[in-house]
């Protein structure tokens, strides 16, 4: 990831150094580190019980922007998670009513729908200028596409997932050469499809994880702290366990290898 020089960043508005005082207080993101997350660009997959959340804080920290890529529409069955959608919104496009939250959430960063469907057809051109791709999606196969996607275009990869009670986070860089890649982690799932949709998930669970994948972000984007880079963070919030597994390159792997 390019690091700026810091006199060549552009300097805040006063609204903006009043919207972001919080972050600007912190001496890990401080005026600077705002700046500069105010010039970067991260694709989002996926507005569900993870994605809402992501987006939501995304664009509340003063991402530059946000591309947002869903092909649903929302059903009452959402609503017990998906929190950027109400009891009006259902039967409406999701990239739609979220353009419109987020927008009012914050009108000064730049926000793109894209109303696609990912499989392995879908056209490379709208990561080529991301600086991150998050992987908020409910299925193994999706998330197999996704992982191509991040190895093709050279993209870090910020993977999520949320089912009963248990979730994961994962940090992939495939932007950099040898590491392992969520192929080398799950080799054998390309036809599994399971999702929260059969089994049930946890309202908060789903909050908890997407808060972990936008926090991910940040830090990633801004060079801070220690991120979950090719660990695996697994969270069972009804014993309240919480553990971490590092992972290697699989020289197998058919992905990355
Ligand atoms: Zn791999």
């Amino acid at each position: 990831m390019k690091t700026k020089i810091k006199n060549n960043l552009k300097s805040l508005t006063n609204q903006e150094i009043e919207r972001y005082n919080r972050h600007i207080l912190l001496e890990e993101i401080d005026i600077h580190g705002q700046s500069e997350l105010l010039e970067k660009h991260v694709c989002l997959i996926g507005l569900g019980g993870l994605g809402c959340p992501i987006a939501y804080y995304l664009t509340s920290s003063g991402i530059g922007e946000l591309t947002i890529i869903d092909y649903d529409r929302i059903d009452t069955t959402n609503l017990q998670r998906q929190i950027l959608f109400n009891s009006l919104d259902v039967n409406k496009k999701k990239v739609e009513v979220a353009f419109e939250k987020l927008t009012q959430l914050n009108p000064t960063i730049k926000i793109n729908k894209v109303d696609k469907q990912i499989n392995s057809h879908i056209n490379n051109v709208i990561f080529k200028n991301c600086d991150l791709i998050i992987d908020a999606t409910d299925n193994f196969k999706t998330r197999t596409i996704i992982n191509k996607i991040s190895i093709d275009n050279k993209k870090p990869l910020i993977m999520g997932s949320a089912a009963k009670m248990e979730g994961q986070v994962a940090v992939f860089r495939n932007d950099l050469p040898n590491m392992p890649c969520y192929n080398c982690l799950y080799n054998d799932l390309d036809d599994e499809n399971k999702s929260c949709l059969d089994q049930g998930v946890l309202s908060s669970l789903t909050g908890i994880i997407g808060s972990i994948q936008a926090t991910e972000s940040i830090k990633l984007l801004l060079n801070f702290g220690e991120t979950l880079e090719s660990k695996l963070l697994l969270i069972d919030v009804k014993y309240s366990n919480y553990r971490i597994v590092n992972l290697k390159q699989d020289k197998k792997c058919k992905v990355c290898s």
